[in-house]
């Protein structure tokens, strides 16, 4: 291990090297990291080598995310050896003191200025903080084009396979006019769709109970459909992640309907079998979901329904995963991702009886994976044949790479877009879709 390099001199600016691991609401943590530290004079280095510290901002939901956080900030201690580790780990000090005793600080997640006062600490900020180089939107690690939103922190759910309330607490909203300033600021410079995110967006303003707070010339009260109309009225894609299927969100549809709001929306159902569900203790787990989507479909048709699911969850049977494929088939979503059960360390779920063997899980997602494929193909194909808008992300030659209103960046598909005109990203482009495959729409400009 490489020994810890001196502080950095004073009269310039200290460098950082910054690591950003897990969801995308760690990134939204990294992010309002380095807009402060870039407020106050620090600079960001490419490499670890050259920086005067390393913040590895850590992700601990699974074992095997854990396992990339260390094996981070081993590369770290290894290249520079003055670490500063921060995120859901540090909630577990304990484990990485263990492997690396001489890390600088560790601080938790939403411990921003835990993280800040390490770093004025281990090398402190030169007093010349050139404001003026920060863009007022702050330093964004997304595209230009696109911005993450995050509208709460922690959960007063208590999933019994998760430890996200354990590690952050239960809700906390942030103010209606608080997030639309910051959502202002960000159309202001040139970001053309918002990804709202929290642990559970329909939960918005709770712990608020829905108080009002200034924006403009009004009161914007601390609702999910208040919050979501507040923001159509930016002239942007605002696309929606993590609601749960309250009766309250059929009205957040029909603003989709309305074309308000994205018609897209993106909900982590992770079992149907009422016996899964309920070991899952999930959020909403008696609603009727296929009907709900159902009725969201008769009020927007357009609708993209996103989800995810756990397979292979303990006391999983036979017939509570037949009970989930015929689900699926029923309720048709687009865009669905799997996951094989996996313990995490702190999850009460680790303690539940009938634990299902890996070739066992391992089945069922190929079973799964087999059925949805299907079906995500057939709902691609309606597509074909329609002219629609598609926002770029990667421009290119003569193929350019974007997406549709039904698809979130990183998570779903593509749109494949041939032009003879140059794009750039953030175009938003009129697209005639000539045809599809399993994931992918492809179309020409028009
Ligand atoms: S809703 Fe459940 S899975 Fe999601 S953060 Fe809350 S406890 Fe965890």
């Amino acid at each position: 291990m490489a020994s810890a390099p001196d502080a950095p001199a004073t009269g310039t600016a200290p460098k950082i090297s910054f690591v950003s691991l897990g969801c995308p609401k760690a990134l939204v943590d990294s992010e309002r990291i380095i807009t402060k530290l870039r407020s106050e004079g620090y600079e960001l280095s490419k490499g670890h080598a050259g920086a005067d510290l390393v913040i590895v901002n850590t992700c601990g939901f699974l074992d095997s995310a854990k396992a990339e956080s260390l094996g981070a900030i081993g590369e770290a201690m290894a290249e520079n050896g003055r670490v500063i580790v921060t995120g859901c780990m540090g909630a577990e000090p304990e484990q990485i003191r263990e492997r690396f005793p001489n890390v600088l600080a560790i601080t938790g997640p939403q411990a921003y200025e835990s993280v800040v006062g390490a770093v004025h600490e281990a090398a402190p900020p030169v007093h010349d903080p050139f404001l003026d180089l920060v863009p007022e939107q702050g330093i964004k690690l997304t595209p230009r084009h696109y911005a993450y939103l995050k509208i709460s922190e922690g959960c007063n759910n208590r999933c019994t396979f998760c430890i996200i309330p354990k590690l952050r607490g239960d809700l906390v909203s942030r103010p209606a006019g608080d997030v639309l300033r910051e959502a202002e600021k960000l159309a202001r410079a040139g970001v053309k769709e918002l990804l709202v995110i929290s642990q559970d967006t329909s939960a918005y303003g709770v712990d608020l109970k829905y108080a009002a707070s200034p924006w403009r010339d009004r009161e914007v009260r601390a609702r999910f459909f208040d919050l979501s109309e507040a923001l159509s009225e930016l002239g942007i894609w605002v696309r929606l992640h993590y609601v749960y299927p309250y009766p309250h969100v059929d009205e957040v549809v029909g603003l989709m309907a309305e074309g308000k709001v994205l018609p897209y929306i993106d909900i982590p159902f992770q079992h149907a079998s009422p016996g899964v569900l309920k070991a899952m203790r999930r959020p909403a787990h008696q609603e009727k979901t296929a009907e709900r989507i159902r009725r969201w479909r008769e009020i927007c048709p357009d609708l993209a329904v996103r989800s995810t699911f756990i397979v292979g969850f303990p006391g999983e049977t036979e017939e509570d995963f037949a009970f989930l494929l015929d689900w699926l088939r029923e309720a048709r979503l687009d865009r669905v991702g799997c996951f094989r059960f996996e313990p995490v360390a702190g999850a009460p779920a680790n303690d539940l009886a009938g634990a299902v063997r890996q070739e066992v899980k391992d089945e069922r997602w190929h079973r799964f994976m087999q059925v949805q494929q299907d079906i995500s193909a057939a709902r691609l194909k309606t597509r074909v044949g329609r002219r629609i808008p598609v926002i770029i992300d990667e421009p290119g030659p003569t193929v350019s790479k974007g997406r549709s209103k039904w698809d979130a960046p990183e998570i779903d598909g593509s749109v494949y877009v041939a032009s003879r005109r140059p794009l750039r990203a953030g175009d938003i482009v009129t697209v005639r879709v000539e045809r599809s495959d399993a994931y992918d729409l492809h179309g020409t400009a028009v």
